[in-house]
C-alpha cells in the first residue's frame, strides 16, 4: 500500500478515520426502512446547514452533475456565467455543451464578480438564470454573495444558481434569506467526505421552472429527487457509503457547533495568511475577497514550487498544491478546509517553511 499522504490541497482534502469508518459500514437495501430512516435523519441538519426550508437531494455524482443538472433543469431562454476562475470559466462551456444559449461575465482571474457589473447585464432581460461560484477554488477568491443574491432579487425572472463546494459549511450561507435558487455542493471539499457525492436544494420558483423545461432526463432531474424524497429515498440506487459518512460527518459538525466551526475556519485561515506576510509572499486574491477555507498564494518569491513540494511530501508526509491549470508554478494553494485545526495547520506550516530553502 502506498504511504498515507495528508492533503492540505484544496481537494479533496483529508478524511478523519471516524468517516472513513462510517464510510465503510455495511451496505443495506436503499428501498427498505433503514434507509429511509438515515436520509430522514439527516434531514434537519442538512436544511440547517443550507439555511433552508426546501428538502436537501444527495446526488451520488461529484458536483459537476448537479452544477449540469441545474442548466438542463432551468435555463429556457439565456444563462449568464459569472467567471474568474477555473471552476467558474468551465460553467459556460458546459452551459453550450447542453445546448444552451450562455453568455460570459468575465473578469480576470483573481477578481471577484462585481455586483454593478452584473446588474447591468440582467437589466437586458435576455437571461433566465445565473451560475455564481462562492468560492472559486483556483483562485482563492471568495464572492460577496449576500451583494450578488441581493441584484439578483431585484430581477424576479432570474434564478440564481451557487456553487458552494469548498465554502459550504465553513462560512454561514442562508440559501431562502438570500433568495438562492439552486444551493449546491460537494462532498471531498469543505464537507471533507471522500469524493463521489453532491448536495443540493431547490427553490420552489425553481421547480416551477423545471416542471416547465423540457427533455429534463432521469438521472437529474431535479422533480423526479422531490418526488423520491417525500419517500425518502433517492431515484437511484445512491452511494450508500457516503451517506454514513455524512450521517458521522453532521454529528461531528453539530456536535462542534456552527458557530465554532465558522471560528475555527477563520483562524486556521488566519494562520495561512501570517504565514503569507512572514515568508515574504503575496496574496493572489485582493483583500476582502479572500477565501476562508484555502489560500491562493502568488509566488512572487520564484520558488520552484513543484520541488518544495515534493521535499514537504518526502520528509513531512503531505502536500499542497502547485497552482492551477494556467497558475502552475505562478501560484500555489494551501487548504484549512474540514477538520483542520490551529494545531495542524501550525505543524503544517512549519514543516513547509523549513523545506522552503
Ligand atoms: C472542485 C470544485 C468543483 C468540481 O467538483 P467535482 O467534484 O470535481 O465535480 C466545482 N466547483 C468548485 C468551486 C470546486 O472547488
Amino acid at each position: 500500500m502506498t504511504p498515507h499522504i495528508k492533503l492540505f490541497s484544496p481537494g479533496p482534502v483529508e478524511v478523519s478515520p471516524k468517516t472513513l469508518a462510517a464510510f465503510s459500514r455495511p451496505m443495506i437495501g436503499h428501498r427498505g426502512s433503514e434507509f429511509k430512516a438515515l436520509y430522514a435523519g439527516i434531514q434537519p441538519q442538512l436544511q440547517t446547514l443550507f439555511g433552508t426550508k426546501q428538502p436537501v437531494f444527495l446526488s451520488t455524482s461529484s458536483a459537476w452533475g448537479v452544477m449540469e443538472a441545474a442548466i438542463r433543469n432551468l435555463v429556457h431562454t439565456r444563462v449568464l456565467c459569472c467567471m474568474q476562475g477555473a471552476f467558474s470559466d468551465k460553467w459556460l462551456d458546459v452551459s453550450k455543451r447542453c445546448g444552451k444559449e450562455a453568455d460570459a461575465l468575465q473578469v480576470e482571474w483573481g477578481d471577484y464578480t462585481h455586483p454593478e457589473a452584473l446588474h447591468e447585464k440582467l437589466a437586458t432581460g435576455a437571461y433566465d438564470t445565473v451560475t455564481l461560484i462562492h468560492n472559486e477554488t483556483s483562485t482563492g477568491v471568495m464572492n460577496p454573495l449576500a451583494d450578488v443574491c441581493a441584484v439578483v432579487r431585484k430581477h424576479p425572472g432570474v434564478l440564481l444558481v451557487v456553487d458552494t463546494v469548498s465554502s459550504f459549511s465553513a462560512v454561514p450561507i442562508a440559501m431562502d434569506e438570500l433568495g438562492i435558487d439552486v444551493l449546491l455542493t460537494g462532498s471531498q471539499k469543505a464537507l471533507a467526505l471522500p469524493p463521489g457525492l453532491a448536495l443540493f436544494a431547490v427553490s420552489e420558483k425553481a421547480f416551477a421552472r423545471a416542471a416547465q423545461t423540457k427533455d429534463r432526463g432521469y438521472y437529474f432531474d431535479f422533480l423526479e429527487f422531490k418526488k423520491n424524497q417525500e419517500g425518502n429515498m433517492t431515484p437511484s440506487t445512491p452511494s450508500i457509503g457516503h451517506i454514513y459518512a455524512l450521517q458521522s460527518k453532521l454529528e461531528d459538525i453539530f456536535h462542534e457547533g456552527l458557530e465554532a466551526r465558522y471560528a475555527r475556519h477563520a483562524s486556521t485561515n488566519a494562520l495561512v495568511h501570517t504565514w503569507v506576510k512572514e515568508n515574504g509572499f503575496d496574496f493572489f486574491a485582493p483583500e476582502g475577497f479572500r477565501s476562508k477555507t484555502l489560500t491562493c498564494i502568488a509566488n512572487t518569491r520564484n520558488v520552484d514550487v513543484a520541488a518544495w513540494i515534493g521535499r514537504v511530501k518526502k520528509q513531512h508526509g503531505f502536500v499542497f498544491d502547485g497552482g492551477y491549470g494556467k497558475l502552475k508554478g505562478k501560484a500555489f494553494r494551501i487548504s484549512n478546509m474540514g477538520d483542520e485545526t490551529e494545531e495542524t495547520m501550525s505543524s503544517m506550516l512549519a514543516a513547509t517553511t523549513r523545506c522552503l530553502e
